[in-house]
């Protein structure tokens, strides 16, 4: 007993001494931390193939499990970004993809949610990897005017920052984003628009009225092969793109759930906001036809991303989920930020981490 009383007060000493000194204790981690992660090239350390990360697995609503629509894929070594949504260059830092090595950023479609942390992605990206060439912004007719109206809204900015580290830290001909316009690709045929190294980046039309235009992509490289379907209801391009694809990373909107908000709205009298929820029904797809299109392509993974509505209560995945494994005889996941897919070059393998 004695003894116990003696290893408690030792362990309140220890307690004590650490939080007295932990300040340089913190300090001294913080150095640490900071040599690892800036010194390292963390996307082309990481093994071949193809990796998805999702820097963003929500939508507009709120969600402290999933922000902005954001997929970053890595490739060849390098690192593309498809739509970037509000978190999206923050996210990626804290995932150890720095915005400064992102090569290209592809759009599915200008809905403010997929466009919101552009600016943010564009000048962290500049300053981060002191770039002599502008952000390449990937995506069907009107993609020019998007960069158009960012480059302008950072033009002061882009001056304060070259006056203030200079051109050798942050070179002014590096700053924004430069257009790269496709026309939008008719249905029944697929766009290539990115080959390096092995990759191939094919668009493809999707389903999203009244919204035009508005994408998916696929990315093949190394055997392997994902689709990504941008904001879609239940697309027969996307079952003609994912035919046989390793991975396709899938909208939802859950509709009994989105029916219980609507609900709310309207017993609180929130009519313009029961309208919004009635109305997003018509240009998204449910869980259960997300499930139906990657069994009918025979996709070999189905990744859930912009989860809509937010999961905020316990089981509420579940119902999210209903219906899923009866349409789809596959693995499914659903998505939150930080989800990992690893597909190794010319294997069969599919490694999925941080799913919710
Ligand atoms: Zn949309
Ligand atoms: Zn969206």
């Amino acid at each position: 007993m004695r003894r116990f009383a003696w290893v408690l007060v030792f362990a309140a000493l220890i307690a004590a001494l650490l939080y007295a000194f932990r300040a340089p204790l913190s300090t001294r981690l913080l150095e640490r931390v900071a040599i690892q992660r800036m010194t390292a090239d963390p996307v082309s350390a990481l093994p071949d193939g193809i990796h998805v990360v999702l820097c963003g697995a929500g939508s507009p609503l709120p969600d402290p499990q999933r922000s902005g629509p954001c997929v970053a894929v890595v490739a060849g070594g390098k690192l593309y970004v498809v739509d970037a949504g509000s978190g999206a260059a923050r996210n990626l830092l804290g995932m150890n993809l720095p915005p400064g090595a992102v090569e290209a950023v592809f759009l599915t479609h200008f809905h403010s949610d997929h466009i919101d942390g552009l600016g943010e992605l564009a000048l962290q990206r500049w300053v981060g990897g002191s770039h002599e060439q502008p952000l390449p912004l990937v995506g069907p007719t009107g993609v020019d005017r998007i960069a158009r109206g960012f480059n302008t809204a950072y033009e002061p900015d882009h001056g304060y920052r070259v006056a203030h580290h200079g051109e050798q830290v942050v070179p002014s001909s590096g700053a924004g984003f430069d257009a790269h316009p496709y026309p939008t690709p008719s249905p029944g045929s697929e766009q290539t628009v990115w080959e390096e190294g092995g990759l191939r980046v094919s668009a493809f039309r999707v389903e999203h009225p009244p919204i035009d235009p508005a994408v998916g992509y696929r990315f093949d490289y190394g055997g392997r092969s994902v689709v990504i379907s941008g904001d879609t209801r239940k697309s027969v391009e996307i079952e003609r793109m994912a035919r046989d694809v390793d991975l396709l990373v899938h909208e939802a909107l859950a509709p009994q759930l989105v029916g219980v908000m609507e609900r709310a709205a309207l017993a609180n009298g929130m009519q313009n906001r029961a309208k919004i929820m009635a109305d997003i029904l018509d240009y998204h797809a449910s869980p259960v036809e997300a499930a139906q299109s990657a069994q009918t392509a025979g996709a070999r993974h189905l990744l859930f991303y912009h989860v809509v509505p937010p999961l905020l209560v316990p089981g509420m995945q579940a119902a999210f989920l209903e219906g899923v494994t009866d349409a789809y005889s596959g693995d499914v996941s659903v998505g939150r930020d930080g989800t990992r897919v690893w597909l190794p070059p010319d294997s069969s393998a599919i490694e999925v981490s941080g799913e919710s």
